[in-house]
Formats: C-alpha cells, structure tokens, sequence
C-alpha cells in the first residue's frame, strides 16, 4: 500500500541513518509526535488512517477511539526479491506479527474493551501498536478519543473534563504536531479542535487545521473561506478532506479508491478551484512533511556537530591501533568516504530538494 505521509522526508532520513550508522550509532534525528484531536466523530481516525494509507483503525458514527492509540510506524529495509512485507505488532502481545490490518483493527477493539469495557467507556491507558513497512517514515501518530459532553453508556459524568484532560496531556508537548480536526458541516466558531489546540498552541505554530466532510456539507453551502483562513486565521493554515463515509465503510470500499474520489470531488467542484494546495488528504500529508523537512533543517546543526565529534572518535581509535590494523591510506578513505555522504546530504537538504510530494 502507498503511504502518503513521509514519502518526501524518508530519502533524507535513511541519508542520515546510513551516516550515523557508518559511525557505528544508530542516534540520528527524532520527529516530532502528530497527534489528532477534535469531537467525536469529526473523522479523527479516519484522517489519520489516510495519512497512513492502511485500513486498520476502527471508525464510526458512535465512539469508537476510547483510548490513547500510540502508533508508532517504523521503517524496514525492502526485502532482497523487491517484495514487501507490512505487519504490526502490539506492547501487549509481544511477538505476535499481524498480517491482516483488519486483524490489527479487531485487536484493538478487543484491546479496548478490555480495559474501558464494552459499554462506551473511556481510558487513558494507551495502546501501543508499532507498523512495520518499508514505506513508512520513522515516525509515531497519536490517535485520541474526541471530545464529548453528554455521558453515555458507563461513562462517568465528567467525561468531558476527563477527556480533555487526557488530550491535552499529549498535545501540550513542544515536539507534538497536532492535526486539529473540524467537521465542515459544523461552525468552525464552536469548534472543540481548535479551542483545544489553541490552549495547548496559543501561538499556533505547531496546528495544522484540518475540515473534514467537505461532501456532506449543506447545500449551497462550501468551506472556501474555511480553507482560506478567513473565518478563524490558524497560522500553519487548514486543509480540507473528503474521507469515507460511514456507508463506504460499511461497503468495504478501499483507501485507495477514497482518495481517487477524493480527487474527483476537488477536481468537479469549481468553488474550490485555486486551493488545490489546500485541498486533499495528499495535500495534508505534504504539508506535514514539509514542517518535518523544516524540523530536520533546524535540528542539522546539532546533529553536525554529533557527526563532527563522532568523526574524531573514529579517528583518536584508529590512530590508536597504530599502523598494525590499518593503513593510513585506509583510515583516510574510510572517513572521506563518510565526509562525502554527510555533505551530499547536507545539501541537498538545505536546498529542499526533497520537499516534493510523491502520492504514487
Ligand atoms: P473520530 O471519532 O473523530 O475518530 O471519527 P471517525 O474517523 O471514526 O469518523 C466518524 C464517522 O464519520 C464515520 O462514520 C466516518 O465514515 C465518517 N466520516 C469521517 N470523515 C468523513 C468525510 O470526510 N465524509 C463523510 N461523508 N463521512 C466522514
Ligand atoms: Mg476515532
């Protein structure tokens, strides 16, 4: 499966890797956790699961997200013969590998009701599900319940505290990217997502707006001045989305085919003619992987200097085994060799080069 997210920030990331490994460490550059809040049901799960293009998140018009989901994606090397191999795994069941994604759904569910029961209850008691794929970025998504206000089922009466509470526990982080979800059909004004968003990110620099439901909007109504910022500016901007509606998850229909009528929603519409850059889950993702193209280009200089220092490390060993291990002329190559990658690198990421987004 494609995954959109990341496609642009994975070459500058295995760059670095290669380089820290040749230097016989694995350290190399942390991102920055993306986290989802919003109500309920304003397509939380569902925007996530496009950014990661797999069909594994349960989704619904009742709560379904009743506790902290920690994914973290991790990237694997393609397999000799070109094949590829995708399965995730979970804290709580060490070494089980997932193949089937609609397997990693149930489990969560199942995971869930274990600990918030069956009857709609909430905890905040993570689950901790890790996917393996070479497609993917290093990278960890969180997905949180929304925001309700009236208790339902075993929910205790301050839920909504409760909740609250709990998102921003994730969201106040400085390194935490949130994706501030907002159903277009409601009022941006009374938008639970971005209050919430701007109490953890007064300055807004750290929230993406995100609208969803672009297609069940009243009619004659459109979200151009949404998009545009102008009902309720967000620094970092919004982006709208057409994700699968509760029928097309009830008719199995794929990622792939939503984001193709993704696409022909856009594209068929003339209000949104011009804010293409606004416009689609692809978009979403390159605007995510921009700011962590932008949070790899500020962090460099540290991470040059580890380089530096692990470069006269390697040097101060050689040159202690003297001339009975090693030839000078094969020190000398070796960290030529290891100066040249580290500079091709560099440059190509101080020029951006990699900041184009591939939806292929
Ligand atoms: P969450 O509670 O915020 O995680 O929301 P979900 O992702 O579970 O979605 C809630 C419901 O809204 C599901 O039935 C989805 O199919 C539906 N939904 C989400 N996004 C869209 C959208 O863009 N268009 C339409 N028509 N339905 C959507
Ligand atoms: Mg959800």
């Amino acid at each position: 499966g494609a995954a959109p997210l990341g496609h642009s920030v994975i070459p500058i990331a295995n760059k670095l890797q290669d380089i820290f490994a040749q230097l016989g460490s694995s350290s190399t550059i942390e991102l920055p956790q993306v986290a989802v809040v919003g109500s309920q049901s304003s397509g939380k799960s569902s925007v996530l699961e496009a950014l990661v293009g797999r069909d594994f998140l349960p989704r619904g018009s009742e709560i379904c997200t009743r506790r902290p989901l920690v994914l973290q994606l991790l990237q694997t090397k393609r397999k000799p013969d070109g094949g590829e191999e995708e399965y995730g795994e979970f804290l709580h069941l060490p070494g089980r590998k997932f193949y089937d994604f609609s397997e990693i759904r149930r489990e969560i569910q199942a995971e869930t009701d274990r600990e918030a029961g069956g009857n709609k209850g909430v905890s905040d008691k993570q689950i901790r599900l890790k996917i393996f794929s070479p497609n993917v970025l290093d990278i960890t998504l969180v997905d949180l319940p929304g925001i309700t206000k009236v208790p339902v089922g075993d929910q205790p009466t301050d839920i909504e505290a409760r909740i609250r509470t709990m998102i921003m526990s994730y969201i106040k982080l400085p390194s935490c990217l949130i994706l501030a979800v907002t159903p277009a059909n409601s009022d941006l004004a009374n938008s639970d997502a971005l209050q919430i968003a701007g109490n953890a990110d007064p300055d807004g620099n750290r929230t993406i707006g995100v609208i969803t439901k672009l297609d069940i909007m009243d009619r004659g109504t459109d979200a151009r001045n949404l998009l545009l910022g102008k009902v309720i500016p967000l620094r970092l901007g919004y982006v709208g989305v057409v994700n699968r509606s509760q029928e097309d998850i009830m008719l199995n229909r794929s990622i792939k085919d939503a984001l193709v009528a993704e696409e022909k929603f856009f594209r068929s519409r003339p209000v949104y003619n011009g804010l293409a850059d606004r416009c689609g889950v692809p978009q979403l993702a390159k605007k995510l992987n921009q700011i962590l193209v932008q949070h790899i280009k500020t962090v460099l200089p540290g991470l040059k200097s580890r380089i530096s220092s692990a470069l006269v490390a390697v040097a101060k060993e050689h040159a202690s085994y003297g001339e009975i291990t090693e030839s000078k002329a094969g020190q000398g190559a070796l960290l030529l060799n290891i100066l040249s990658k580290y500079s091709e690198a560099f440059s190509s990421m101080v020029e951006g080069k990699n900041e184009e987004m591939s939806t292929s």
